[in-house]
């Protein structure tokens, strides 16, 4: 439930409803804003009684949030979130950020050849996993804190922002060290505790839908992490299980005006786990920009015949390079922007 006081009430009257609130019972977030203070009511299971509140000084209206997750609907807060970044990139806002690199990180050439080809470009964020959960253990599972040492060199030597995944709660610390953006991927989405340790984090998250997750249940694994305290959660639709065989998964694009119409908080489309085919990733990124993808997440790798993971999903540096000037002209034929490199920026 949502309490929006009156744009001349003063701070005793929100003292007065926060007051009430926890004499309910529930806990009370007041969120000053620009015309007036609404105070959010969480904690409460089904519907709060709201007489008692509607009739304190200063409320000019009480609001029931229907959805099950409260701090990421648009019921809760109508303006669409836009996080900052360093450089003054912005994601959620007019434009669209472009992150690209290879699935994993495999050694000092393959990253640092995939970041100056991705930034050449016109990407703007590096991505690339150092830990990586895998399907079969057997499998290359990542370069580990020896990846996040050379993605941090990629950074200082492109002056990329950085998106690398964390797998465990453990991990957080040294992630948040390098990475500009945390990514849970769609293995972990629900895995809460690591949930809310990326709450704590202070970075930004972006937060993969699970491989058969609704978009609801999308929804309230990030609630977790705002209800930790941090508000910057970027969601990614990147494809879920189907029964056709002919793609890695089923690359739901129809989630992206969904989710914009349910929640405040951007969403970005990965069309290479969305399709697992390198042929689909260019029309499927035209489509997510075109459907309001807020960015993208393309895996590229310098040989990906040699990649150590998703190398037929990877596109070649010089198909990502004829990628970029379609999407220029698909962000600005809906009124957006493909961002530009991070400094570039006045
Ligand atoms: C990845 O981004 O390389 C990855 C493992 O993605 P997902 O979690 O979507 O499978
Ligand atoms: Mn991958």
């Amino acid at each position: 439930m949502l309490v929006v006081m009156r744009h001349d009430a003063r701070a005793e009257n929100v003292q007065a409803v926060v007051e009430a609130i926890e004499a309910m019972g529930y806990q009370a977030l007041p969120m000053p804003g620009r015309q007036r203070t609404t105070v959010g009511v969480v904690g409460n299971e089904g519907r709060v009684d709201g007489g008692r509140l509607s009739a304190l000084d200063g409320v000019q209206e009480v609001i029931h949030v229907s959805q099950p997750y409260k701090r990421v609907s648009r019921e809760w807060k109508a303006e669409s979130t836009v996080i900052r970044l360093p450089g003054g990139l912005t994601i959620g806002g007019d434009d669209v950020q472009v992150m690209a690199g290879p699935c994993s990180v495999e050694g000092e050439a393959q990253l640092l050849q995939a970041a100056h080809a991705v930034k050449e470009a016109g990407a703007t964020i590096l991505r690339a996993g150092a830990f990586k959960p895998r399907s079969s253990p057997y499998s290359f599972q990542g370069l580990g804190r020896a990846g996040l040492e050379l993605l941090a060199h990629a950074r200082r030597e492109t002056g990329l922002l950085i998106v690398t995944e964390v797998v465990d709660p453990e991990g957080v610390d040294w992630v948040a060290e390098v990475a500009d953006i945390i990514q849970v991927g769609a293995r972990n989405m629900q895995n809460y505790s690591l949930l809310r340790r990326v709450g704590r984090s202070g970075k930004p998250v972006l937060l993969k839908r699970g491989i058969a997750a609704t978009i609801q249940e999308l929804l309230l694994a990030a609630e977790y992490v705002l209800a930790e305290g941090n508000p910057d959660v970027i969601l990614c639709e990147r494809g879920i299980r189907s029964y056709d065989t002919q793609t890695r998964n089923l690359f739901d694009l129809s989630s992206i005006p969904i989710v914009h119409a349910l929640s405040h908080l951007p969403i970005i489309a990965d069309p290479s786990h969305g399709t697992g085919r390198s042929d689909l990733v260019p029309s499927m990124a035209r489509a997510a920009v075109a459907a309001g993808a807020d960015g993208l997440l393309v895996e590229v790798h310098p040989s990906p015949e040699r990649a150590l993971s998703d190398g037929v999903q990877s596109l070649r540096p010089e198909q990502f390079e004829r990628l970029m000037p379609e999407i220029r002209l698909i962000a600005e034929a809906i009124g957006r922007r493909i961002a530009e490199p991070a400094g570039a920026h006045p």
